[in-house]
């Protein structure tokens, strides 16, 4: 299985994870360097049963919130997880695949963010693409923040990088909050910009606070240096008195 870290690119690592936590040595380093909770559980049923408990939420709690509702027809949701990925990468009908994403966002299977990332990297259709985005989102467990990065970084349209950028926003993974600044820097969309702030507000990360001072004052658009100002103040709210 491919490690699901990125490279200094924004793309995905190109080495063998190790062992059944997704990562190769590098990338589990760096994960446990910046704090995120990885851990090895070696698990008599395999590697695929492994990898799945261990990307299970962390728990029911920190469930991000789902109340979209959509008439999906009654074959695809009855359809088992793997025909539902099968029509997200194969069926030659952008409403069946954006269907198929949908559903997969219902379901939370993490057995779905290879295909989901697969999707978010090759889809021509860019609500395909975002469909994609908020259903990794929604599974929510560590493995999808190198997808989500990647497409925020690299997708060609906003659409699909605002996605990344609200789930990652909900998510509140601290890994996350270098990227997010970064393309608070270098986004062209002032609405991306502005869920990019936002997000920071939510991932409550201080080293984002310098960069967010500066774009408060900044920023070209006035909703955007709002914004900043609006994640500073909760950056701080929430801060520990030393
Ligand atoms: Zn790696």
């Amino acid at each position: 299985m491919r490690c699901f870290g990125l490279s200094a690119d924004r793309r995905r690592c190109r080495a063998e994870a190790i062992g059944s936590v997704g990562y190769c040595e590098e990338h589990r380093e760096e994960l446990d360097r910046n704090g995120e909770r990885i851990r090895q559980e070696p698990d008599a049923r395999g590697e695929r049963a492994s990898l799945l408990s261990h990307w299970r939420p962390r728990s029911d709690r920190d469930l991000i919130p789902d109340d979209a509702r959509f008439n999906v027809p009654g074959w695809l949701k009855r359809s088992p997880v793997p025909a539902v990925i099968d029509r997200l990468l194969h069926d030659p009908n952008p409403t069946t695949r954006w269907l198929a994403a949908f559903t997969l966002r219902r379901r939370r299977d993490p057995g779905a963010i290879e295909p989901l990332w697969q999707t978010l990297q090759e889809d021509p259709v860019s609500l395909v693409r975002q469909q994609s985005a908020v259903a990794l989102g929604k599974i929510g467990t560590l493995a999808v923040i190198g997808p989500l990065v990647e497409a925020l970084w690299h997708d060609y349209d906003a659409g699909v990088r605002q996605a990344c950028a609200i789930a990652l926003g909900n998510l509140r993974y601290p890994t996350a909050a270098r990227e997010l600044a970064g393309m608070l820097e270098r986004e062209q969309a002032a609405f991306v910009r502005w869920d990019c702030a936002l997000a920071l507000g939510q991932v409550g990360d201080r080293a984002a606070e310098s960069l967010l001072s500066r774009s408060a004052s900044a920023d070209r658009a006035e909703v955007v240096r709002h914004a900043c100002e609006q994640a500073l103040a909760d950056i701080r709210r929430r801060q520990v008195p030393r």
